[in-house]
């Protein structure tokens, strides 16, 4: 087949030059809940899906979420909850689902978000289609968009596995490198080994010298999580 046949039937294919749109990229994947990822055997299971035992509320009290069905889903007004664990450099691995929430404009269409070290925020969003800025889902909040949009579809399980390095201080107390972190989403690296310049909004402390635990935020939506597991590296 010649070139010219070929872009024929391409174009006949695709509906150009028979009066129809250019046919839509399919994205089933979009629609697609991401397999489930067990736990490595060297990993500490924060969650599995049954009771919130690893965590509590900020004040130190009862995680306020409810664990059902494999998951746990934010109680709205319960609060942020934290790992009563904390961390250094580590290795994240969780599962996030978002309502539908068409109604819903900006940062109120399904907020919540992952704190490493309670500090610094990755943010989660319903941002499925958007040109992603740098407080839509993915994004390192109010630091870094994140380098593609690789959302999908609320209703839809998706993924974060993180690398964060914690910061360096010499002896004297001195930061000497930053905090670093690489995030990849739906298997799609969308930060690349991040300098963290600083703590993001809703950060637990300022500390960041010292250990934090994984935070998760409660925005107000019925946000869920599953399959939380961490590999502490130092
Ligand atoms: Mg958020």
């Amino acid at each position: 087949m010649s070139a010219t046949t070929t872009r024929r039937s391409f174009l006949v294919m695709t509906g150009v030059g028979l009066g129809l749109a250019p046919a839509a990229p399919t994205l089933a994947q979009d629609d697609i809940d991401v397999p489930t990822v067990p736990p490595p055997k060297f990993a500490t299971v924060l969650f599995e899906g049954k009771d919130l035992s690893a965590w509590v509320a900020r004040n130190g009290g009862t995680a306020g979420w409810k664990a059902m069905g494999g998951y746990m889903e934010v109680v709205p007004g319960s609060g942020d909850i934290l790992t009563k664990q904390t961390f250094d450099d580590f290795q994240l691995h969780l599962e996030f689902w978002l309502p539908y929430l068409p109604e819903a404009k900006g940062q109120a269409r399904a907020n919540s978000g992952v704190y490493l070290q309670g500090r610094y925020e990755i943010q989660v969003l319903d941002s499925y289609g958007l040109q992603s800025k740098e407080n839509d889902c993915g994004a390192i909040y109010g630091i870094a968009a994140p380098l593609f949009n690789a959302c999908k579809k609320p209703q839809v399980w998706q993924k974060y596995d993180v690398a964060f390095r914690a910061p360096r201080f010499d002896v004297s107390g001195l930061l000497t490198e930053k905090a670093r972190v690489t995030v990849v989403q739906n298997s799609v690296m969308i930060h690349d080994n991040l300098e963290l310049p600083s703590t993001t909004g809703g950060e637990l402390d300022k500390q960041i010298e010292k250990p934090g635990p994984i935070l998760l935020q409660d925005h107000g939506n019925l946000v869920r999580y599953r399959n939380i597991w961490i590999i502490p590296v130092k």
